[in-house]
């Protein structure tokens, strides 16, 4: 186990982000206090700023069984102002990681979870700034290394990207709009990894009917507090929403068409996405009531990698509803992968891509498996040891491969924490087949309404402010329910009821 000690608590989160990235096959444990290290046989990492103006500091390295040595580095600000004194300790930590551990990061110091965010605002600062398309191409990722050390391939991707992505979000830029969200948090089973509010349907059968009243409820108070404004996008995920029966699922989608004008948005998704709970009867349920966009995800072609990740279907499943899908008149479908999963090798990756090739998806999306503290994925490891020996890097270019093949842009992306291999997330698409929703969530252009367990509403204010609010609600089904009007008046409040 390495210890990570910290003498101030607001430094948290970027250290803890960064040792994690460089060290993410050792437990962390991180302790909050100001002591001088003496002699010690454990691994340490003491990082330790100045009381006052935090522009003085040190990493130190104490090592134990897993580091390589002793070693101390220092740090001295040159800048006055704390946000540009606190980029140069961020960019020191990664320096001295780096150095230390002789490792780069792809992302290098940048640990947001919205990277190509960023991007388009330096695109649009040196697009502002009069230079030629090329110049500005350059600027920008001679930034991102310089501010972050954000590896040109990387920095090239997040570029392309953060492109596309400009001329697709042009017109909701500067309109007041809105997406709406509804959260099924509802699964056939629960799998391994799984850190979403998600649980066995079977055993909420009984709380069905209620949730989907609680959510028309929600939609309807929604038309009052956005004064009857239509949403641009509304998408239905989880859980996974085609864990309904077909009677239910029928029931959410009128509770929807009786409140949003179908006809008028731009994307209506529902990511089915076990192909287990995806039947002939709710396809052509969902095709009636006018969804334009479903996923049916494998995350991955290898049988025993199901069976171990507790998905409950087969790849035959995955061939029978993707074909059934296409039977039922839709086009545009999505198809989810995660590399990195217990025991799979490269070749297991490549096979799983080349297989997922073949049904010719209108878009791919590659996950870099993230483990999180709240998945059952965090025991098993502690149990069976490390994951996998994947080279997180070549099974990522396997997926920009085979989505290229198939005409395929990378359109949007985000990352988490513990990562594997400090990657990223990447959407896949043919022209014209973008997850809109995907994209508006990620760079947070637009107010998102959302309703049900576990969700959280966003509201994105237009006055210039770059003002962001959030409100969450409820992880539990049962106090979902019982504390719904409360919830309500919450969003009314965040949005503002009759301004
Ligand atoms: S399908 Fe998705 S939401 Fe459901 S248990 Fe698996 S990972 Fe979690």
């Amino acid at each position: 186990m390495l210890t990570l000690k910290i003498n101030r608590e607001e430094n948290e989160y970027d250290i803890y982000a960064l040792v994690t990235s460089f060290y993410p096959e050792c437990g962390l444990k991180v302790v909050i206090e100001d002591s001088d290290l003496a002699d010690t046989d454990s691994d340490i990492i003491y990082a330790s700023l100045t009381p006052e103006k935090k522009n003085k500091g040190f990493l130190r390295f104490l090592a134990g069984d897993m580091l390589s040595g002793n070693m101390c580095y220092e740090f001295e600000s040159s800048e006055k102002e704390p946000a540009a004194v606190k980029k140069q300790w961020k960019l020191f930590l990664y320096d001295s990681l780096s150095e230390y551990t002789g490792r780069t990061l792809p992302w290098g110091a940048l640990t947001g979870v919205r990277p190509t965010k960023l991007i388009m605002g330096m695109l649009n600062e040196a697009e502002d700034s009069g230079v030629t398309a090329y110049d500005v191409r350059s600027q920008v990722e001679k930034d991102l290394y310089d501010k972050y050390r954000v590896s040109g391939k990387k920095a090239e991707l997040g570029i392309e990207i953060a492109t596309l992505e400009s001329s697709i979000l042009k017109p909701f830029v500067n309109e007041d709009g809105y997406s709406l969200y509804i959260g099924i948090p509802f699964c056939p089973s629960r799998c391994l990894y799984c850190s979403f509010t998600a649980f066995p349907i079977d055993a909420y059968s009984d709380r069905v009917r209620s949730y989907l009243d609680a959510l028309k409820y929600e939609m309807e108070q929604m038309r009052i507090y956005m004064n009857g404004k239509e949403p641009d996008t509304v998408y239905v995920g989880g859980g996974t929403p085609t864990s309904l029966d077909e009677q239910n699922l029928e029931l959410l989608l009128q509770y929807i068409g009786a409140c949003v004008d179908i006809k008028s948005l731009k994307e209506f998704t529902v990511e089915a996405g076990r192909p287990d709970s995806i039947t002939p009867g709710k396809l052509k349920v969902m095709k009636k009531h006018g969804v334009t966009r479903i996923s049916v995800n494998p995350q991955t072609m290898k049988e025993e990698t199901l069976k171990l990740i507790g998905r409950r279907h087969t790849t035959d499943d995955i061939r029978r509803a993707f074909g059934e899908a296409r039977d039922a008149g839709f086009d545009n479908i999505n198809m989810d992968m995660i590399l990195g999963l217990p025991g799979e090798t490269l070749s297991d990756v490549e096979r799983s891509f080349d297989e997922v090739a073949a049904f010719r998806p209108d878009s791919i999306t590659a996950h870099s498996l993230a483990v999180k503290r709240a998945s059952r994925m965090k025991q098993w490891i502690a149990e069976h040891g490390a994951i996998t020996g994947l080279d997180a890097d070549k099974a990522m270019l396997k997926a920009n491969e085979t989505a290229a093949s198939l005409g395929m842009k990378p359109y949007y992306l985000y990352r988490q924490k513990n990562m594997a291999g400090s990657l990223e997330n990447t959407g896949f698409a043919l022209e014209g087949k973008y997850g809109l929703y995907n994209i508006l969530i990620m760079e947070e252009v637009q107010s998102i309404v959302a309703i049900g367990v576990g969700t959280v509403s966003k509201r994105v204010h237009k006055d210039g402010s770059g003002l962001i609010e959030r409100c969450d609600t409820h992880k539990d089904v049962s106090l979902y329910l019982s504390d719904l009007e409360a919830m309500v008046e919450r969003k009314k409040k965040l949005f503002g009821e009759g301004k």
